[in-house]
């Protein structure tokens, strides 16, 4: 069934994209609730308006999951591989307007829309492939005399919680595994960007994914929808992407019906330069680390902490690179720089340039927002951050870089590990000896040695302390979608 309303993207192609919910067969819309609109951040234009989801459709949605869950969970699995991969070549084959459309609605400059789509769709390639693997195990029990035999079953129908910040990538890492386990699902989307969601859907539909195994509610009102989806004793998942705040918020509210959770949270990754490094490299490292989505991913590089003899040089260094970049609308072919998500983006910003500036940083690039309309901020550089300042703890979720020295590898370490967050680390250093023995002191869950970018399909992805619980990606990823079984056997 045709959605009965739709948005037309202009450009490259006059795709037709659904904006009502998708539950089971249909698109719904919350007909006595007034729509939402959805803007660009770049002009502060209406795009369209989608369905304002209440209770009724939340409870509809899981209907539609929980009526599906048990064929999908007994569908052969050679047979999800291949929807899967179906699934891939729709996204890889439709890819230059997904990224049009990531662009419209949440700002960030088209070339690193399209790098999104492109990893957005190998997590269904990926999860195509483990979707044929979910190995169980049989063992002897040590005594010698019993067998143990565990199987890894779906564990039902999963909700699933995305941020606007990578809103292709976020879905399709959560819909790709929970499908490749057996399970069914409920997307709910952030707010500001709910079309690239929809628009997945809609391919996965067109790819031949059966009814009701995905389904998408976009909603104004996620919290009290969320809680009653959460108390509903047929969901079994939770999936989460997005802020520590609303995690530890869900935490307690899945432990009503002691729902089994997934939580990738916020991050505040250090980026440590140790003086032996390759210099050119490490600023490599830096603009993909900090710049990447205009520095609103929960990996961005928040602090730089800088050996003290290479300091200078490389803030100068740093300086002349993040100068040279475009901020614009994102759709434009020359912009490296997008708009930001929102004017809140923008002052929380602000703020924290604030603070640090009023505790002795010195700006040295950047620094202050252009007048409106869109959301933009230039990319910025800031020196000589005291401890203390609210920079340090805070994500940025912006294009500023926070620079700090420092004169001992011990000094760096408790430095870096100064934080509530354990997502992800950079280290550049020439010494790889020297690089392991600090990822292995470093309290996160990612480290990066040398590299600027650890987001890869077929790598366990996650934080330790308020950074989160679980790992997407790999076969840890298909296993948050299983239960194990134990069986017994004697025979
Ligand atoms: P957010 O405010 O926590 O929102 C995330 C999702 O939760 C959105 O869909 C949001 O819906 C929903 N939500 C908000 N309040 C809720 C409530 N009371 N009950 C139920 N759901 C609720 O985060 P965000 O601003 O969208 O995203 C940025 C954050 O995500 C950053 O902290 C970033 O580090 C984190 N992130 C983490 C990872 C990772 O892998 N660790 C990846 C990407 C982003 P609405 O949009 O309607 O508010």
């Amino acid at each position: 069934m045709q959605s009965a309303h739709t948005y037309t993207l202009s450009d490259p192609c006059g795709r037709t994209i659904p904006t009502d919910s998708l539950i089971g067969a249909r698109w719904h819309d919350a007909a006595a609730r007034p729509r939402m609109d959805v803007v660009n951040p770049a002009t502060g234009e209406v795009l369209t308006s989608v369905a304002n989801a209440g209770l009724p459709e939340a409870s509809f949605a899981v209907d539609a999951a929980h009526a599906a869950a048990r064929g999908w969970a007994r569908t052969a699995t050679r047979t999800r591989s291949e929807l899967l991969s179906r699934c891939f070549e729709k996204i890889v084959s439709n890819a230059e307007w997904l990224a049009q459309l990531i662009s419209l609605e949440n700002g960030k400059a088209l070339s690193d829309a399209r790098s999104e789509v492109l990893y957005a769709a190998e997590f269904f390639r990926w999860y195509a492939q483990e979707a044929v693997r979910n190995d169980g195990e049989l063992n002897f029990a040590p005594g010698g005399a019993n067998r143990i035999l565990v199987q890894y079953q779906p564990i039902g129908v999963s909700l699933l919680i995305t941020p606007w910040n990578f809103p292709a990538a976020m879905a399709t890492r959560k819909i790709a595994p929970a499908l490749a386990a057996g399970c069914t699902c409920v997307l709910k989307p952030a707010e500001q960007t709910p079309l690239t969601a929809l628009a997945i859907a809609d391919l996965m539909l067109e790819a031949g994914i059966p009814t009701g195994v995905v389904n998408v509610i976009t909603t104004r009102e996620p919290g009290p929808l969320v809680s009653a989806l959460l108390h509903d004793p047929r969901v079994r998942k939770l999936s989460f992407t997005g802020s520590t705040r609303v995690g530890r918020h869900l935490l307690r509210e899945a432990a009503d019906q002691v729902i089994n959770c997934s939580m990738e949270l916020g991050g505040n990754a250090p980026f440590i330069v140790l003086a032996d490094a390759d210099l050119t490299a490490a600023l490599d490292g830096a603009m993909i680390a900090k710049m990447r989505n205009g520095g609103e991913a929960c990996t961005a590089a928040n602090r730089f902490y800088i050996q003290r003899s290479v300091y200078q040089r490389f803030t100068e260094a740093l300086v002349q690179r993040m100068s040279a970049i475009k901020v614009g609308p994102g759709t434009a072919s020359d912009t490296g720089c997008g708009a930001l998500i929102n004017h809140a983006a923008v002052e929380k910003i602000e703020a924290l340039l604030a603070d640090a500036v009023d505790r002795g940083a010195r700006v040295v690039l950047g620094g202050s927002a252009p007048a409106g309309p869109g959301c933009f901020f230039p990319p910025t550089v800031l020196m000589d951050v005291p401890p203390g300042a609210a920079i340090l703890q805070q994500e940025i979720f912006g294009p500023v870089a926070v620079l700090v020295p420092f004169d001992t590898v011990a000094e760096a370490i408790a430095a870096a590990n100064n934080t509530e967050y354990g997502l992800v680390a950079y280290i550049y250093t020439a010494d790889l000896k020297a690089g392991l023995r600090m990822a292995e002191a470093l309290e996160s869950g990612m480290v990066a040695i040398n590299r600027g970018l650890v987001s890869d399909p077929a790598a366990p992805f996650g934080g330790v302390k308020q950074s989160g619980l679980g790992r997407e990606g790999s076969h840890h990823g298909l296993r948050e979608f299983t239960e194990a079984k134990y069986i017994a056997v004697d025979w």
